[in-house]
This record gives C-alpha cells, sequence and structure tokens, in this order.
C-alpha cells in the first residue's frame, strides 16, 4: 500500500483536492437532488388536493345509480408533468364505485385505511400493480346521502425522469469539473512548492568549503521565506563554528611550531661543535624549557578541545571561597619572592561556593599567574573574596601591572590573542589562559569580567551563583 503513494508533494495535494472537491460535488448533490424531490412532491400533494375538491363537485349519479365524473373539467394546463390523474372512489364499504379510464382496473391504494380521508386529506405514495409509484390523497365525501371515499393521485414518474436527467448531467459534468479542477490544483501546487524545489537544488550545492552561500529567501513573508531563514540561520552558525575550528587547528599549530622549532635549532646548535659538559647540560636546560612549555599548551589545548566537545564532567561540591583563594595564590609564593612582589589574600570566612573545585581553582591560578607575570617588580597583588548583594560570590584579583588599553580589553578572553605577542611569548603564554578561565566560570553559572585602566592595573572579577537550596 505504502509504494502507491505519489513520490511528489505537489501530485499528494492534488489528489487530495480532487477527492475533496468530488466528496464536496456528491454530497451537495445528492441534497439538491432530495431538496427537488421533496419539493416537487409537495407540489404534486398540492395539485392533489385542489383536484379532489373539484372533483367533489363533478361526480353525479346516472339514472342507473352508477357513479360518474364529468371529465370536461379544467386541468392544470401549466404543468404537463401533472396530466397523469388518476381517480378512484370507494363506497363506506370499500367497494369500487369509480375508477377512471387511465387507472383502468388498478386499484389506486389497495382498500381503505381505517381513519383515511376523515376530517381533512390524508396524503400517502402507493404503488399500483403495474409498478408505478403513485403520489395521493384521500377525503371523504357524501353525495346524494351516499358516503364515499375518493383518492386522486399522479404518479411519481415525471419527478424521477428529471431525476435522472439531473443524474445524466451530473455524471457528464462532474468528471470535466473535476479535471479541470485537478489541472489547475496541480499547476497552483507546482507554483507555490517551486522555492521548495529551489532551496533543495541550492542546499545540495552548500559543502563545508561554500558555507558563506545562502538560500534564496524571496521576498514574501510565508512559511516557506520562513524555513529559508531558519536554514540561513543555521547556516551562518555553521560557517562560524567551521571558522572558529579553522582558526583554531591553524592557531593550534603555529603555537607549537614555536617551541618545536626552538628545541630543534637549540639541538643543531649544539650539535654542531664540541661542548663541554656544562654547555651541554645548559642546551639539555633550555630544550627542557621548551618542553614544559609545549606540555603545557598541549594541556591547553586539550582541556579547550575537550571543553568545546561538552565531555568534560564536573565533580561540584561545596567548600570555602578563601581556602580556594589561598590555595591558588599560594602556588605562585616562589614566584613572588623572587620577584620582590607582596600577593593578599582577604574577604570573609564564611563565604562558600559550589562546584568543580580543580576547574575553579584553575580559572583563578591562571588570572593570578598573569597578575603576577604583568606585575612589576616590588608590585603587589591582592585577592579579595566577598558576598555579592545581588546574590552569589564575588573574587577578585587586583594587581599592579601596566593595564590594559580599552582596544584590547574587549578581546583579551579570546583564544590565542595577546596584547603584546613577543613579550607575552616571552613571559611562556600562548593567549589561552583567559580563554580556559572565562570556560570554567561560565560552565558554573558565572562570569567574569576585567577593569582596567592602561597604566593602573588590572581588576578581574569572578562572579559565581549563589549555591542552590
Ligand atoms: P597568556 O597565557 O598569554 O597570558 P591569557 O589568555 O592569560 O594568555 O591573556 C591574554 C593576554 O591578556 C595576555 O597575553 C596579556 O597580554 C593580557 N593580560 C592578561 N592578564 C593581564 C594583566 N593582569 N595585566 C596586563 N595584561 C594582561
Amino acid at each position: 500500500m505504502r509504494n502507491l503513494r505519489p513520490r511528489h508533494v505537489r501530485t499528494r495535494l492534488t489528489l487530495w483536492y480532487v477527492v475533496v472537491l468530488a466528496s464536496v460535488l456528491v454530497l451537495s448533490w445528492g441534497l439538491t437532488a432530495s431538496f427537488l424531490f421533496l419539493q416537487m412532491r409537495s407540489q404534486l400533494d398540492n395539485y392533489a388536493i385542489q383536484d379532489i375538491e373539484t372533483v367533489e363537485g363533478l361526480l353525479y349519479f346516472d339514472p342507473h345509480g352508477r357513479l360518474i365524473l364529468r371529465e370536461d373539467y379544467h386541468n392544470h394546463p401549466e404543468s404537463k408533468d401533472v396530466l397523469e390523474r388518476l381517480v378512484e372512489v370507494r363506497s363506506s364499504n370499500g367497494g369500487v364505485l369509480y375508477r377512471n379510464e387511465r387507472l383502468g382496473n388498478q386499484a389506486l391504494g389497495g382498500d381503505p385505511i381505517p381513519g383515511e380521508g376523515e376530517g381533512g386529506y390524508s396524503i400517502r405514495s402507493a404503488r399500483l400493480s403495474n409498478g408505478t409509484t403513485v403520489r395521493m390523497a384521500s377525503r371523504r365525501h357524501t353525495l346524494d346521502g351516499h358516503p364515499m371515499l375518493i383518492r386522486l393521485g399522479y404518479s411519481e414518474q415525471p419527478i424521477w425522469a428529471r431525476f435522472d436527467e439531473l443524474a445524466v448531467a451530473t455524471l457528464l459534468a462532474v468528471p470535466i469539473v473535476l479535471a479541470l479542477a485537478g489541472l489547475g490544483g496541480f499547476v497552483l501546487a507546482k507554483r507555490a512548492l517551486a522555492p521548495l524545489e529551489e532551496m533543495a537544488c541550492r542546499a545540495e550545492e552548500i559543502t563545508s568549503e561554500r558555507l558563506n552561500e545562502r538560500l534564496p529567501i524571496g521576498e514574501v513573508e510565508d512559511e516557506l521565506g520562513h524555513l529559508a531563514r531558519i536554514f540561513n540561520n543555521l547556516l551562518a552558525r555553521l560557517e562560524q563554528s567551521f571558522e572558529q575550528l579553522r582558526r583554531f587547528t591553524s592557531d593550534a599549530s603555529h603555537e607549537l611550531r614555536t617551541p618545536l622549532t626552538a628545541i630543534r635549532s637549540v639541538g643543531e646548535v649544539a650539535l654542531q661543535k664540541d661542548g663541554s659538559r656544562e654547555e651541554y647540560r645548559d642546551t639539555i636546560g633550555s630544550m627542557l624549557e621548551e618542553v614544559n612549555r609545549l606540555t603545557a599548551l598541549v594541556e591547553n589545548l586539550l582541556t579547550i578541545s575537550r571543553a568545546d566537545a561538552g565531555r568534560i564532567p564536573l565533580h561540584p561540591t561545596v567548600f570555602s571561597a578563601m581556602d580556594l583563594a589561598r590555595e591558588a595564590a599560594g602556588l605562585f609564593e616562589v614566584l613572588v619572592e623572587e620577584k620582590g612582589q607582596r600577593i593578599t589574600v582577604q574577604g570573609d570566612e564564611r563565604v562558600s561556593v559550589k562546584g568543580d573545585r580543580v576547574f575553579l581553582r584553575q580559572a583563578l591560578v591562571n588570572i593570578i599567574h598573569n597578575a603576577v607575570k604583568y606585575s612589576p617588580v616590588g608590585g603587589t597583588i591582592s585577592v579579595g573574596v566577598q558576598h555579592e548583594p545581588r546574590g552569589g560570590v564575588r573574587l577578585n584579583v587586583v594587581d599592579s601591572g601596566p593595564g590594559i588599553a580599552p582596544e584590547h580589553a574587549a578581546k583579551i578572553f579570546d583564544r590565542f590573542y595577546r596584547v603584546d605577542e613577543s613579550r607575552a611569548r616571552d613571559a611562556g603564554g600562548a593567549g589561552l589562559g583567559l580563554s580556559i578561565a572565562q570556560w570554567a566560570v561560565r560552565v558554573h553559572g558565572g562570569d567574569i569580567h576585567l577593569q582596567t585602566t592602561q597604566g593602573s592595573g588590572c581588576t578581574f572579577q569572578i562572579w559565581l551563583p549563589p549555591i542552590a537550596a
């Protein structure tokens, strides 16, 4: 059954349209025919009633006591359908007193029914012995003291003949109407669906290299326009993601190449000359330094790509925010001492946060590391923890570094973004620290902001949402 279903929507639409139209036509034909039938039959009833009155005045008994009907009374010349008048008169005991010629010896309506024609007219349908269906009216009458039942009928044949004419006309007209409607419906459906076909063709041409192409939208704000717009938005998002991926891959390769080149050149230089044991140690030391840098970079890249794929499971716990801040700051004790800097952790000991401690610490470590890196010798870094009035927790990291110019401030959370390429690379950064920190905070439903003016240090603010009850 399934493969009988037409493949094209336009064909299916047309078929549905034709089926619905045919049903409507059949239904309206049935209603019209029934209405006409009832109307014509009630007209016959009226004629029969009128004629009974006429017949009453035209009946008389001849000298031999036979009942006679004068047939020269007026007809209904306006209607040829009622010429076939049938008259029968019965006595009170049911005997036939009179039958007109057209009726011959056929009974009109059989033996009288109890109460027939009493106190008004009785109307009903009956069948003659020759099979003709008739519509008949009856009424009781008294002539010269003789009670009698006058019956007057008309054949329903003319009505059925009309019916047949109507049926033939309909049978001829309906297929033509349906064919025309089907053709019109098909053309309309084809035209209405043409943009869809165009979209499908265009969509087929769109590959990952041609994601900048868009579907034709057209001018109208209809369903197809809506579909095209949604599809185009999807394409735009895909294009953006592909572009991001492309940029990430090329930036990552670029970043990986730098330490690898450094390792190779250090090794090559060392191989070219016979060096002392001390010199070899130095060479291996600087190669290991690059390897450490490479390892850190690869770890960061791995974190980012797993975060992008949504494959980092979080293990949330509730812990003290001050403990977290002290732990993160503690990692830089040696570095801070070397640079003669001072790092302080202050705030409300009662403040707790809920989240994955490892990733929230990583976020804070990355920010504090930058603060230490960019603050001058003898500078101060302060980490603050407090309740946020609108709810949740705020962690601040304030440094005494050079600050960041507004044109860079908006971009520093972007991947691989460095304000000063050479300075930052010397300091060991690949421009991933802040984007990882931002991801870690956001994945906890929080936010991260930078407040800075060039020359007066940076303040990084982390906000984390309140612990849900
Ligand atoms: P990186 O690992 O290179 O430090 P980040 O994503 O952590 O990368 O930082 C991006 C850039 O933002 C850095 O290269 C640096 O130029 C700038 N930056 C970050 N923190 C500070 C800061 N505290 N003071 C001045 N500049 C900063």
